[in-house]
């Protein structure tokens, strides 16, 4: 089975709906996790990059190796992929 990434900041899933965000009816999301999405909206009303801006220190934090301007690459690549930003 394929990772699942958040459809708005990209952070990996897991394997169970456990990071997921909920929807207005309290079931779970399918493309977002409960850090950008609640209740049926997003928690987040930045631009894409500010978006980046606060996800380059978890990255950093949790990829021993990369440093900022890796994982600031990775995210303008990566990022205006995702459902979220592709549809703006
Ligand atoms: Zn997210």
């Amino acid at each position: 089975m394929e990772t699942k990434y958040c459809q708005s900041c990209a952070m990996p899933m897991g394997e169970t709906d456990a990071e997921y965000g909920t929807e207005k009816d309290g079931s779970k999301s399918k493309d977002y996790c409960r850090y950008c999405y609640e209740n049926g909206a997003f928690t987040f009303h930045g631009t894409i990059d500010e978006m980046i801006d606060i996800c380059i220190p978890p990255m950093v934090e949790n990829n021993p190796g990369m440093t900022k301007e890796d994982a600031l690459k990775i995210m303008k690549e990566y990022l205006p992929t995702l459902k979220r930003w592709k549809e703006a």
